[in-house]
């Protein structure tokens, strides 16, 4: 089977999704939804994965881009999920995704002598005990000058010495669509760009009938599916209320997290930091370009496609920053800025207080067949999938086999490396104009190899131009996007058009 997720594989992905019964219709295609197609598939159902947008265009592109267990939940109590979390990481570093996930050092400042190490230390050796692989380094109690030495940039007059220990680091988008061209290498048919819009019933066949529409050529389709997984992250309500009427079977808390983006010269550093803010913790991530600082937790009220970054989570982050460095980080450093929402498991306890709303997951049954998924983090997705699944199996009573997906190294990891459908040909190695980081053979590997349908997709998630570009020029753009109209046979007016959407999408 196939892991190219190019125009002609999409375009059998949808003739198939519309003659075949379904043994289970996946919507959504961030870390839960690909997640859930690849375990279902590994089992030998038939399985359709469908998006409104591209692969991880939701929440799933806008994490930390953290595969960690966790310290605060740790300080929270919850030691079930930190485990549980700890052995997806490892399992992503050793076997799954070590071409995506890396190893990252961080160093926790301490500004009180005895006992904040005490504690902190407690703190990680537990989550080092909790690890037990052993596969990253154990933490290492620093003293004030060796912290400095690692990190000049720390506040030194607060200063007394520093923990310093590892969780991992992805690139967020990347293993979405890893996880997608392994699930379609299974067998699953993938569809992005295309959105579940309406429920028409179960018909006499037990099967529920669904209409999707195509979002690249306005068509829209029936689909016939046994069940139905609904992985809509914070559009749970929306997507559950198709087959009900009602938003109100599932219920998320939607809170935003805000990054920051810095140019790596702002800040003097070699690890990453990890800052308790009393409610939360502070990430200054360093990237192979920039840094990184997030993130804020805030309820979110608003409708979910339109989260978006204000001047204040830009003013709060900075002052913690400032807290806790020597050098003066200004609005003006500011080179980029994105907000995501975490689809988090409503909680009555904690009322507004989204930080201490626990990460776990919870697996609702909508309907007959229909079940929606929501809470999670991106590092446990697999372990999420796994249950959806099984609770799929068990309601339709399909016979399938049990969760293979700990054996299964995604597409691009050294043991899972298949030919790529992008020909060698000339022009190949050529620098994109005015972005000379990336070359022509990238946006082609997006097109044809990837599942990128639109010049965002290419730009923000398979390139990640807004985490890597200090700008963004108008003729980056249009070099990208007469590469992608020579493959997508746009004319003249079409790649003009997709020009003109995605700057003003950017500038939205
Ligand atoms: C700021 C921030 C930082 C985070 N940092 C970390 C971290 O460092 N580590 C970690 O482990 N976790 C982190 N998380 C949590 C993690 O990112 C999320 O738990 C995870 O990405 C959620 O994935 P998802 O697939 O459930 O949702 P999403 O990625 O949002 O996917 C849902 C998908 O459903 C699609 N969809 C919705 N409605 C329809 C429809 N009608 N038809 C078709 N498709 C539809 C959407 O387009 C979307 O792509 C962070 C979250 C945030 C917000």
């Amino acid at each position: 089977m196939t892991s190219s997720l190019g125009p002609s594989a999409r375009a059998t992905a949808l003739l198939s999704m519309q003659s075949e019964v379904l043994d289970l219709l996946v919507v959504g295609a961030g870390a839960t939804g690909t997640g859930t197609a690849l375990d279902a598939a590994a089992r030998g159902l038939s399985v359709g994965l469908i998006d409104k947008g591209d692969i991880a265009g939701g929440t799933s592109s806008r994490s930390s881009q953290l595969v960690h267990g966790g310290l605060r939940y740790l300080q929270q109590g919850n030691v079930a999920l930190v485990r549980e979390s700890l052995r997806e990481r490892e399992l992503l570093l050793t076997t799954l995704a070590p071409h995506v996930v890396r190893p990252l050092p961080f160093l926790l400042p301490l500004r009180h002598r005895v006992w904040e190490r005490a504690y902190m230390g407690t703190g990680l050796m537990a989550y080092d005990l909790l690890a037990r692989s052993g596969v990253l380094p154990r933490h290492r109690h620093r003293s004030r000058d060796e912290a400095l030495e690692r990190f000049p940039s720390l506040r030194r007059k607060t200063l007394v010495g520093a923990m310093e220990f590892y969780d991992a680091q992805m690139d967020d988008a990347r293993l979405a669509v890893a996880i997608a061209r392994t699930a379609a290498q299974r067998g699953a048919h993938v569809v992005p760009h295309a959105a579940l819009v309406g429920s028409l019933g179960v018909g006499s066949d037990g099967c529920w009938r669904v209409s999707v529409l195509d979002g690249l050529t306005g068509e829209e389709f029936t689909v016939a599916a046994r069940s139905v997984a609904l992985c809509a992250g914070v559009w749970a309500p929306e997507a559950s209320a198709l087959f009900t009427g009602s938003q109100a079977g599932v219920s998320v808390m939607r809170s935003k997290g805000v990054h920051v983006r810095l140019p790596r010269t702002a800040i003097d550093g070699e690890t990453a930091l990890i800052i308790p803010t009393g409610p939360s913790v502070l990430f200054v991530l360093p990237t192979p370009t920039h840094w990184l600082v997030g993130t804020t937790d805030t309820a979110w009220p608003g409708r979910p496609d339109e989260v978006a970054p204000e001047a204040a989570d830009v003013r709060y982050l900075l002052g913690l920053l400032n807290k806790a460095l020597d050098t003066r980080i200004t609005p003006d450093d500011v080179t980029y800025v994105f907000a995501g929402l975490r689809p988090l498991v409503r909680d009555q306890a904690v009322g507004g207080n989204t930080a201490k709303v626990t990460r776990e997951h919870r697996i609702v049954r909508v309907a007959p067949g229909v079940l929606a998924i929501v809470g999670g983090k991106w590092t446990t997705y697999r372990v999420m999938a796994r249950d959806l699944v099984d609770t799929v199996v068990s309601d339709a009573g399909f016979t399938a086999m049990p969760c293979t997906t700990r054996e299964i190294p995604l597409v691009g990891s050294p043991s899972n490396n298949p030919p790529s459908s992008v020909i060698a040909g000339p022009g190949l190695g050529e620098p994109i104009l005015g972005a000379a980081r990336f070359i022509h053979a990238d946006v082609i590997r997006a097109v044809l190899d990837e599942g990128a349908c639109r010049l965002e997709d290419v730009l923000d998630r398979r390139l990640r131009v807004g985490l890597h570009l200090d700008e963004v020029t108008d003729v980056a753009v249009r070099d990208v996007a007469e590469v992608m109209g020579g493959l997508l046979s746009w004319s003249a007016a079409e790649t003009q058009a997709a020009i003109e959407e995605y700057v003003s999408l950017i500038r939205a």
